[in-house]
């Protein structure tokens, strides 16, 4: 829905452009973190509807950081979701296992991306069902 508010977290250049430009494209409002340590500042900062969570990034990486979004009761009702590498096998597991809410695959789909992100934004409306429950993930 535009207007919602997403924290991208990435720290690849290229799928950072990427991506702020297909969430721009939908009409989102995008707050853009490079590390760990930025993301927590920024999620602090806006309490953005969904969080977009690069794993591997230099300082805090995604999991640490995902953990601490979760322990943090400001923060800990926003669904995050790990942008996971098809390489890294384990990922996915780890992802759900620090509190993501589900994981969209990287390379980053130009078509299949702003779907996964319009479902997970839809999820986190209707109360975050099905999101932080790893058992229901089906992705
Ligand atoms: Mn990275």
């Amino acid at each position: 829905m535009a207007g919602e508010r997403i924290l991208l977290v990435e720290d690849n250049p290229q799928n950072r452009r990427l991506a702020q430009f297909l969430l721009k494209s939908q009409g989102y409002i995008v707050y853009e973190a490079t590390t760990g340590e930025e993301a927590l500042e920024l999620a602090r900062a806006h309490l953005p509807d969904l969080i977009l969570m690069d794993l591997q990034l230099p300082g805090l990486d995604g999991f640490t950081t995902t953990k601490a979004l979760k322990a943090d009761d400001l923060t800990r009702r926003i669904p995050v979701i790990a942008l996971t590498a098809y390489a890294m096998k384990g990922d996915r597991e780890k992802a759900l296992e620090a509190g993501c809410g589900g994981y969209i695959p990287k390379p980053i789909d130009t078509k299949e991306f702003p779907v996964a992100v319009s479902r997970y934004l839809a999820l986190a409306r209707g109360g975050g069902a099905g999101l932080g429950h790893p058992q229901s993930d089906e992705g």
